[in-house]
C-alpha cells in the first residue's frame, strides 16, 4: 500500500509537470501563431429578433496549430490574458475587424455592425483608445459600426481609469456591449454609470429558460432592465425556435446562436446572407 501510494504521488507529480509543459509550449506557440498565419476571426451572424434580418456579427479567434489542432478560446484567450499576450493578440483583433468591415463594404454587402471581445489587460492599457482610433480611421469604419464586448467585471474593476477609457471609446463612436450579463456581479449601479449600450444575456440563461422558471424569470428581469435604461437587449446561444418566439415575444432585440448560424469565415459570410434573403 505504501508503494502504491508513493506511485501514485509519483504518477500525479509527472501529470502535473506535464501539464505545466503543456502550458509553456502552448504559450510559446502562441506567440508565433499570428505571424505563421495560424489565427483567423470567424464570424458569427447577430439578426434582429422582429424582422430575422442580420444586423451585425460578432468575430471570434480561432486558432489552427499544425500540432496542437484547433485549439479552443476557451483555452488560449486565458494563456493569452495571464502572459500578456492578449494585449498585442487583441490589437490583431481590432485591426482585423476592421480591415473586414471595410472588405464587405467593398464586396457590395449593406452595412451591419462588427462585435469583438474585449479583454481587461487591453482596456487596463493606455494605448488601447490609439489603437482603435487608427485602426477606425485606416479603414474608414463609420460611427457605431464597431462594437465591444466587455465582461462585467471589466467594467466594476478600477473603476475611475475604466471609465475614462470607455468614455473615449464611446466617443468614436464605438457601441459598448456587456457580454455574459447575468453572471458576473450582482451589483447593477455601475449600469447607469457607464456608457453601455447594450446587455448580452448569458448563454446559460438563454439554454434553460424553457425549462426552468427562474432562468427564464432572469432572463425576462434584464430584457425588462435593460430597455428602461435605455439598452439593446442581445440575447447569445439561442438554439432552438421556441427559445426564439420567447424571446421575441419579451422583444428581446438581437439573436445569436445556433439556430440562426455558427461562427463561419468571413468568405461564407455572402452566402449565408443571401440564403438568408430566400
Ligand atoms: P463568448 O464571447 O461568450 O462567445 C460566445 C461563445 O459561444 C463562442 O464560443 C461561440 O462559438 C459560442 N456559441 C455561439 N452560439 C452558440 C450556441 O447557439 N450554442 C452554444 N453552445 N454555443 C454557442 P467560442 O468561439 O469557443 O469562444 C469562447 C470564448 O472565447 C468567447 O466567449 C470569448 O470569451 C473568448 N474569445 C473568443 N474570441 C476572442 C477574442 O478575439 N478576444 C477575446 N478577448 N476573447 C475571445
Ligand atoms: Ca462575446
Ligand atoms: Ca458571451
Ligand atoms: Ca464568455
Amino acid at each position: 500500500a505504501k508503494a502504491g501510494g508513493k506511485d501514485k504521488a509519483q504518477f500525479f507529480s509527472a501529470e502535473m509537470t506535464a501539464r505545466a509543459e503543456q502550458r509553456l509550449y502552448m504559450e510559446a506557440q502562441l506567440r508565433h501563431a499570428q505571424a505563421l498565419n495560424q489565427l483567423q476571426l470567424h464570424w458569427q451572424p447577430r439578426v434582429c429578433a422582429h424582422s430575422g434580418r442580420m444586423l451585425g456579427v460578432e468575430g471570434l479567434l480561432r486558432w489552427q496549430h499544425p500540432e496542437l489542432g484547433a485549439v479552443s478560446p476557451a483555452v488560449f484567450i486565458p494563456l493569452a490574458e495571464e502572459s500578456g499576450l492578449i494585449v498585442q493578440l487583441g490589437a490583431w483583433v481590432i485591426e482585423q475587424a476592421c480591415a473586414q468591415i471595410a472588405a464587405w463594404r467593398e464586396a457590395g454587402l449593406p452595412a451591419f455592425f462588427v462585435s469583438i471581445n474585449l479583454s481587461a489587460r487591453q482596456l487596463r492599457d493606455e494605448r488601447l483608445i490609439n489603437t482603435v482610433r487608427e485602426c477606425l480611421a485606416r479603414h474608414a469604419v463609420p460611427e457605431g459600426q464597431l462594437e465591444l464586448e466587455l465582461t462585467e467585471s471589466m467594467v466594476m474593476d478600477k473603476a475611475s481609469s475604466n471609465l475614462l477609457q470607455l468614455h473615449a471609446l464611446r466617443a468614436l463612436g464605438v457601441g459598448l456591449a456587456i457580454d455574459d450579463f447575468g453572471t458576473g456581479y450582482s451589483s447593477l449601479a455601475y449600469l447607469n454609470r457607464f456608457p453601455i449600450t447594450k446587455l448580452k444575456i448569458d448563454r446559460s440563461f438563454v439554454h434553460d429558460m424553457l425549462e426552468d422558471p427562474s432562468d427564464r424569470a432572469i432572463t425576462l428581469a434584464i430584457i425588462g432592465l435593460g430597455h428602461t435604461l435605455g439598452l439593446k437587449v442581445v440575447a447569445e446561444g439561442v438554439e432552438r425556435p421556441r427559445e426564439a418566439a420567447l424571446l421575441r415575444e419579451a422583444r428581446c432585440d438581437e439573436l445569436q446562436g445556433y439556430l440562426f448560424g455558427r461562427p463561419m469565415p468571413a468568405e461564407a459570410l455572402p452566402r449565408w446572407l443571401a440564403d438568408q434573403a430566400d
